[in-house]
């Protein structure tokens, strides 16, 4: 089954609202293996409306609707696509009697208008709607099938995740289930992970792999159609470890993790505690730890070091380290880590120095950036990186490389 959703609001086309419904509706559609193969918005129009109609039925197997269902003469969905399909439309007895019972309850009267509400297209199947007062409905006829639903998301999310989606998996005549599962990279581009995973991606049918970038990351979705769940998850972990044999040194985790919460987990895990010493992120990567419940385990503390001045004041660093490299150096990046670790007793010194930029400072250019990671009983390790973002892409990015670089030295 393929589907095209239709997004109907004036309010859509005049850039005042963004069409999340649509992301909704086909993040959720995905999951039940419908394919969404067009998205479309149209104003209040009933022409247009009807075109969109028209059109959508000429390449689409189920065509759902949001938005218009509301009591004002602009909500006109219900009434145009009845007329699209020459049927009519008939009173819900039950989506009346709560409409009343909603306007009893808040005290208010209910204006005849209101009534309209409870208009549905004849043979249809009902939606309830639990957070507002149009109700949805789907209906068959011919060959294809027409979902409405009301416009707010308040409203739309719920009706569609508990009645909807139902409705549509009954129509389904291979209910293949999609699984999805998203693998996310570090410290590697987008371009080189697509060449070095070529063939695999091109070879592959069932899961798919699909990558995408951002943030400075790298994550490959997985998706699986399986009638059983059970096969399509085998199905994601025998393309998983092919994955992993090729690029898994990058691989950090799964779907919603973050590189922070990873690192954190692994600290937690091993009992380790940390102090850091930031110049550039001024604080950022010390943040993120404390943001997660359980950070006073790991984190003893640590010192925004952005003058030269407190870098050999509070963490000890050398004059002349400074004087002969700078404090945009590895050997700076060095001694921020061993001192800080000490200064805390902790068990990990970590330390970022760098440009975040605009500007050159110190002869270096923007994005030159040392990170320093100092492990009790193991030597201390620098890296250098050259970053091409804007400031503060560049401290955010440091934060992560930090992250990852810990990460891969722990794991
Ligand atoms: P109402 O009874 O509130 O009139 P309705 O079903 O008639 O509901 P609309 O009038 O089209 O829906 O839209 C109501 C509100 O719902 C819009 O002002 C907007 O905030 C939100 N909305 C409508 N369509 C979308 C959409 N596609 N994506 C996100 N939000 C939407």
């Amino acid at each position: 089954m393929n589907a095209e959703i239709i997004a109907v609001g004036s309010e859509l086309l005049l850039g005042q609202i963004v069409n999340s419904n649509a992301q909704f509706i086909s993040e959720q559609l995905a999951e039940v293996g419908v394919n969404v193969y067009y998205h479309t918005s149209v104003g209040d129009n009933p022409e247009r409306l009807h075109h969109a109609i028209t059109v959508a039925e000429g390449r689409a197997d189920l065509l759902i609707f949001t938005g218009g269902l509301g009591p004002t003469k602009d909500d006109l969905t219900k009434e145009t696509i009845a007329k699209s399909l020459g049927t009519t439309l008939t009173m819900d007895e039950d989506a009346l009697e709560s409409i009343k019972s909603y306007f009893n309850k808040v005290n208010r009267e209910m204006t005849p208008n209101n009534e309209k509400q409870a208009l549905i297209l004849a043979g249809s199947q009902v939606l309830k709607n639990e957070h507002g007062m149009a109700p949805g409905m789907l209906l068959k006829k011919d060959d294809k099938a027409y979902m409405l639903l009301p416009g707010p998301p308040s409203e739309m999310k719920p009706m569609f995740s508990k009645y909807g989606k139902q409705a549509i998996f009954s129509l389904l005549k291979k209910k293949e289930i999609i699984h999805s599962r998203v693998m996310r990279f570090f410290g590697i581009g987008e371009a080189q992970l697509e060449t070095e995973l070529e063939d695999l991606i091109d070879k592959q049918t069932n899961p798919t792999i699909a990558p995408l970038a951002g943030d400075g990351e790298v994550t490959l979705r997985l998706t699986a159609k399986h009638e059983s769940k059970d096969i399509a998850a085998s199905l994601l972990d025998t393309v998983e470890a092919d994955i992993m044999a090729i690029v898994g040194d990058y691989f950090y985790g799964y779907n919603q993790d973050s590189l922070f919460e990873v690192g954190f987990k692994l600290l937690k895990e091993k009992g380790l505690t940390l102090s850091c010493a930031e110049s550039l992120t001024g604080g950022l990567f010390q943040a993120q730890l404390a943001s997660l419940p359980g950070a006073s385990f790991i984190l003893n503390g640590g010192v925004v070091c952005y003058q030269d001045e407190v870098k050999k004041t509070i963490l000890s660093v050398k004059e002349s380290t400074l004087e002969e490299h700078t404090s945009v150096s590895e050997q700076c990046a060095r001694e921020l880590a061993e001192n800080v670790k000490e200064l805390f007793s902790s068990d990990i010194g970590i330390s970022f120095t760098g440009v975040a930029g605009p500007g050159s400072h110190e002869g270096k250019p923007a994005g030159t950036v040392w990170i320093g990671l100092s492990i009790k009983g193991q030597p201390t390790k620098a890296f250098l990186l050259n970053l091409g973002g804007g400031r503060n892409a560049n401290r955010v990015r440091t934060a992560k490389y930090g992250w990852h670089y810990l990460i891969k030295e722990l794991s």
